[in-house]
């Protein structure tokens, strides 16, 4: 990874060592390389590590049979290691079934996998729901093989156990509740999965110090099959998630993207829309569709919840993709840094976007008495909080939201927020209940 110099320095020497602790793990859906990365993440942040057994019916699913995987090779007929899982975790197709045995080169390529076009990389298969077994390899490793008798071991088990996730409640002022979510389910892989479970630590290190207004959940799951089982298994809790976010490829060098909520205007969608038009760069905001991350479940017509995601180059649209060239080579500490800030930013905005009624609202209140406006002009930073005191104090019918005054004004909502707070003191303004979406 390319080092940066930035604010945050903290944030970022935690991501950046979470990564390479967490790199060499062979993760899947489930087995234990999930549980070491959940103790590894428990290290930062006070996780409570679930465990739902297999066969638990979820919806339309059923948690599928634990996969654990020790050791894996193909050796040529001069008896050496041509492919060798100790070597990458990508070698074998995640959820194979265990085999020993001796094919011809012509039958053990039923269950070879390479990528032609890359022929130095190893492709990322899996297959999950269908009991088989594989080997991934480079283009080039297959070249070299010659015809002859190879043996092929994977020593793995497939047998009832459990899915296990992450899950950390971080309880706010209010019961209302900011769901954060990201996958855990891939092996060697950067961008995909660890990119978002670091700046997901990062975010839960950052919340747990800012006495927040929600109540903040931060899951750590296995993609689709984990969200599934967690939306199946808490049901009745769904109603207090008002917001949230999926996080998913956020380290590579591509522009930070926000992919909207189904609704589409939902109010996280106006605050990321709000982050990315005043941070100036090339940060993109794309509508929803219904395949991705697992927004597809947090966003279901069943519950519709105002969840967006947010990534750079979205998936399957960088080479890179599901292959060992996304590696710590390929994802930068400068673009993890930015995701983690206009997580950031978006996160503090939507905390402290109140609605207020302006207690004399019939003509301007006489702000001069009250030492809150300087008849005399004086330094710059006082006249934009005069001005923004204005537009908080015209705008502020119970119609209109901190962030709605922000952009009707242009001002920063930094600026509006802290106009707000003076108004409040001088009991000019009254917070008003936050409106249900
Ligand atoms: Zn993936």
């Amino acid at each position: 990874m390319e080092s940066v110099q930035g604010s945050c320095l903290d944030a970022i020497q935690e991501m950046d060592g979470l990564i390479k602790e967490l790199y060499p793990i062979c993760r899947s859906i489930t087995g234990n390389g999930v549980r070491q990365t959940l103790q590894i993440i428990q290290r930062r942040i006070p996780l409570s590590i679930r465990e739902v057994p297999s066969g638990t019916q979820v919806f339309d699913w059923t948690v599928p049979k634990e996969w654990n995987i020790r050791d894996a090779f193909i050796k040529n007929p001069q008896g050496e290691k041509v492919v060798d899982f100790a070597k990458s975790n990508l070698h074998v197709v995640s959820y194979s079934t265990a085999f020993r045995g001796k094919l011809s080169l012509q039958e053990l390529k039923q269950h070879l996998f390479t990528l032609p076009d890359r022929p130095q990389w190893i492709p990322y298969r899996t297959s999950y729901y269908k009991e088989t077994w594989g080997f991934c390899l480079s283009h080039e490793q297959l070249l070299r093989m010659e015809d002859g008798d190879y043996e092929v071991v994977i020593d793995a088990s497939l047998e009832d156990g459990h899915l296990s996730y992450g899950e950390y409640y971080l309880p706010g002022e209010s019961a209302d509740e900011f769901l954060l979510s990201c996958h855990i389910c891939h092996p060697s892989l950067c961008n995909d999965n660890l990119s978002g479970i670091s700046v997901m630590v990062a975010l839960a290190t950052h919340m747990s110090s800012a006495r927040p207004r929600y109540s903040y959940r931060f899951l750590f799951v296995p993609g689709t099959i984990g969200s599934i089982t967690w939306l199946a298994l808490h049901e009745s809790q769904v109603s207090s998630i008002k917001h949230g976010i999926v996080i998913s490829g956020v380290g590579d060098r591509g522009a930070f993207t926000y992919k909207k909520s189904r609704r589409g205007d939902a109010e996280i969608d106006r605050v990321f829309s709000y982050v990315l038009r005043t941070a100036g760069d090339n940060s993109k905001i794309i509508d929803f569709h219904p395949y991705g991350y697992d927004e597809r479940q947090f966003c279901s017509p069943g519950f519709n919840l105002a969840v967006g995601c947010v990534m750079r180059t979205p998936f399957g649209q960088y080479p890179e993709y599901h292959t060992s060239a996304d590696n710590l080579e390929f994802i930068s500490l400068k673009s993890l840094s930015d995701s983690f800030d206009k997580c950031v930013s978006a996160l503090d905005i939507l905390d402290n976007n109140r609605l207020y009624s302006n207690q004399n609202p019939k003509c301007e209140p006489q702000l001069g008495k009250r030492g809150l406006y300087q008849s005399v002009g004086g330094q710059t930073q006082s006249r934009v909080n005069e001005m923004a005191a204005l537009w908080v104090l015209n705008l502020s019918d119970g119609m209109h939201s901190l962030l709605d005054i922000a952009e009707r004004s242009g001002y920063s909502f930094e600026a509006i927020k802290s106009a707000a707070g003076s108004l409040v003191e001088h009991q000019l303004l009254k917070e008003l209940p936050v409106r249900s979406e």
